[in-house]
């Protein structure tokens, strides 16, 4: 479903040199996969996140969504192919506070092709499918952190996406909650979405300063690998 060629993100780092965050990324993922995506901090998972939620433009190489060539596409129509085909969850959340739960569902609608009947009844199933009708006219304060990322999650699926994009979902969360998600995206990949998830290690301590060098493909995880410049060595 997405294949990444030879995919690289640079920035200028002044006097004509380039800072690699992510270099010769090759990976393919079929529709139906459950993929973390693994690393030190700074060795470019949010960036790649970026890039296949093709919010990202500033980046070279190959990537075909089905068979869209998206490096093709222009900034207009990659947006449109997002609204349709990707949903994303944020470790923030990102409701909008001034928006009440129904609201907040309506929203992703509100971009597409839905007359306001399909609307409500979209709402209304989400609402019911994840056990949330109780909350519908509550604001996100009056939640949560678990209730505010189950909206944030029947938000993003809520127009069928084919692909779900989670930023580290669980990170704010007590252990409990984080499970439930867990098991919400576990049950969401059983029903065939497809999910990439920014994975965060507990003991990373985010303080090499890296260029990343490549990455790896595990079954069902990426891992971008870092070569801190001090060490001269590879940091996984
Ligand atoms: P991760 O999610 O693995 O922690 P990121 O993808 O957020 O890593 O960042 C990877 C690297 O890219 C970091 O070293 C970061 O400093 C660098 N980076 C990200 N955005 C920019 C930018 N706009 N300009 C320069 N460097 C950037």
């Amino acid at each position: 479903m997405i294949r990444l060629h030879n995919v690289e993100r640079s920035y200028p780092l002044g006097r004509g040199q380039l800072f690699y965050v992510l270099r010769d990324i090759d990976l393919d993922i079929a529709a139906g996969d459950f993929v973390s995506v693994m690393g030190p901090s700074g060795a470019g998972k949010s960036t790649l996140l970026h890039i296949l939620g093709m919010h990202d433009h500033g980046w070279t190489g190959e990537y075909f969504f089905d068979e869209t060539a998206v490096h093709h596409l222009k900034s207009k129509e990659r947006a449109t192919l997002r609204n349709e085909q990707v949903g994303f969850v944020f470790q923030q959340y990102h409701l909008l506070d001034d928006l009440t739960v129904y609201e907040n569902l309506d929203i992703p609608l509100s971009y597409r092709h839905y007359s306001k009947s399909e609307r409500a009844a979209l709402v209304a199933d989400a609402l019911d499918r994840f056990q949330i009708v109780g909350k519908k006219d509550l604001y996100p304060r009056q939640l949560s952190g678990g209730q505010q990322q189950l909206v944030g999650v029947a938000r993003a699926i809520i127009a069928s996406p084919k692909l779900l994009l989670a930023d580290e979902p669980t990170g704010n969360l007590h252990s409990s909650q984080g499970e439930e998600i867990m098991e919400l995206f576990r049950k969401l990949n059983e029903e065939g979405m497809t999910i990439v998830r920014r994975k965060m290690r507990r003991s990373e301590n985010g303080s090499c300063s890296c260029v990343t060098a490549g990455s790896s493909e595990g079954n069902d995880s990426v891992i971008l690998w870092s070569f801190d410049i001090r060490t001269s060595s590879f940091v996984l």
